[in-house]
């Protein structure tokens, strides 16, 4: 499999999967895709079913990743999906609420939410493309609250690589903030930025767009635009699929709670891939450009300012990355088309496909949308808990209040649990009068430990200083 960008470069020159794995952008700032979606045929689909997380995931990521020798990735998989690490077998396991409605539970990782199963991942890939190349890599992400502590985790330690994460300022939960200022590692670096995240996301933009500054520090990514992070997901749609039905002619509508569209986008190539997923649907908080495009056609992402502060803060993101990647088979996969519609975007701050030639692919794609508010958030938490005797975290609520609004009784539903309740300890007490979310042993006294963070402004320069000043740099060669 090799990748092209989704507003043109490598068109004649398509990349292979380790020229893409560090990087966020490509150098025409649009983002790699694979030059299509490899299918399953109905006889692997059978062969599939009943394999474990392992298998599977190779199965997956091998059509994905063609320049890994493909014993030395059956041995990254295997390292990375361990009951170790992901607190059972069945790695991200399907739990039933009620006949028809089940969980994916993808959050059972180091970090308590989904970050987890690509990150982990990422860290193998990093590790082992980095040693055979001779080269390091300076990340430089940006988190509303769970992919820093995420990749931080997965990073840890490793010798080619230095973490620089970005993150807003107290707009994160106590116990979010702290699982990553609480790391204390040469190679992991927090800058607490004064702004929100889509600040932290603009100021990592602006650093990759700066060819020199990245290829002197050797920059790379680890935010939800990197592809490899979207194709580690999608292995837990087809894990959750065959959890979820007894066989494979079975439809699954499946409800996701959004931000950056990493996640749904994940569930929309594993359909693309042969996967009977039928519909898609995208919960929102009250930050709801996703839900406003797929409702009105019209995206018109928020500024920084206008993006609400709200009790699912890992969905507090108005500009969806991950969407230019829809957009781009949107549009025919016709990159010209798709830069005339970031040219519209960047003039007049958003652009409408509605009415447009476009409109009947979005139509055909079948995403569904909604919005969920504090509200929302409070009563479904208590109503799962009463129902189903089970604690579900905010973002999980969201996603269960909007797919439960859009049920269609006559094909089962699968809403993803995309953290554990133990990250977000005020909600739960709101909502469940007083209840404490238990948690991990690991993270008894998480909030008292010591913290480590360099605040900086909402500056890309500032932050490029410190990057320059911290960066990790290519070992010394042997003498
Ligand atoms: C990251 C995150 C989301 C949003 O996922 P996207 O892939 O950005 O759409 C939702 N819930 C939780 C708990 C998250 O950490």
């Amino acid at each position: 499999m090799r990748y092209i960008s989704t507003r043109g470069a490598w068109a004649t020159d398509p990349q292979p999967f380790s020229a893409i794995l560090l990087e966020g952008l490509a150098p025409d700032g649009g983002l790699a895709v694979p030059l299509a979606y490899p299918r399953f045929s109905t006889e692997e689909l059978a062969a599939l079913r009943g394999q474990g997380y392992a298998d599977l995931a190779y199965a997956v990521l091998s059509r994905y990743i063609g320049d890994i020798d493909a014993a030395d990735l059956r041995a990254l998989v295997a390292r990375t999906y361990t009951a170790a690490t992901f607190g059972s077998p069945a790695i991200t396991p399907v739990v039933a609420l009620e006949p028809g409605l089940a969980l994916l539970r993808v959050s059972n990782g180091p970090t308590l939410a989904f970050k987890d199963i690509a990150l982990q991942l990422l860290g193998q890939l990093f590790e082992y493309v980095l040693a055979r190349e001779g080269r390091h890599v300076n990340i430089v992400g940006a988190t509303s609250g769970d992919t820093g502590s995420a990749a931080e985790v997965a990073m840890l330690g490793k010798d080619r690589v230095a973490v620089f994460m970005l993150s807003p300022r107290g707009r994160m939960s106590p116990f979010q903030q702290a699982q990553m200022y609480a790391l204390d590692a040469p190679n992991i670096h927090n800058l607490a930025i004064d702004g929100t995240f889509d600040d932290c996301q603009d100021i990592v933009k602006a650093i990759n767009a700066d060819a020199a500054f990245k290829s002197r520090h050797a920059i790379g990514a680890v935010n939800s635009i990197n592809w490899a992070r979207v194709a580690a997901q999608v292995v837990y749609y087809f894990a959750g699929y065959f959890g979820a039905t007894r066989g494979n002619d079975v439809p699954l509508d499946v409800a996701v709670p959004s931000g950056n569209f990493g996640n749904v986008l994940a569930a929309y190539v594993a359909r693309a891939m042969g996967l009977p997923l039928r519909r898609l649907i995208v919960a929102t908080n009250e930050n709801d450009v996703l839900d406003e495009f797929f409702r009105t056609g019209r995206y018109r992402p928020r500024a920084g300012s206008e993006t609400h502060v709200t009790s699912s803060p890992s969905m507090d993101i108005s500009k969806a990355s991950n969407f230019e990647r829809y957009v781009f088979d949107m549009v025919g996969r016709d990159a010209t088309a798709l830069r005339a519609l970031w040219t519209t975007l960047a003039r007049d701050g958003e652009f409408t496909l509605a009415g447009t030639p476009y409109w009947a692919n979005v139509v055909a794609s079948d995403f569904h949308s909604g919005r969920s508010t504090h509200a929302d958030r409070v009563q479904t938490i208590r109503q799962v808990e009463r129902r189903y005797r089970r604690v579900v975290d905010p973002h999980t609520a969201d996603g269960l209040k909007v797919g439960m609004a859009l049920r269609d009784p006559s094909v089962p539903l699968l809403c993803v649990e995309t953290a554990l309740p133990a990250k977000f300890a005020a909600i739960i007490g709101e909502a469940l009068g007083g209840v404490v979310p238990e948690r991990p042993s690991a993270y008894r006294d998480l909030e008292a430990r010591p913290q480590h963070a360099t605040e900086l402004p909402a500056d890309a320069e500032r932050v490029k200083a410190y990057v320059a000043a911290h960066a990790a740099r290519a070992p010394a060669p042997a003498a």
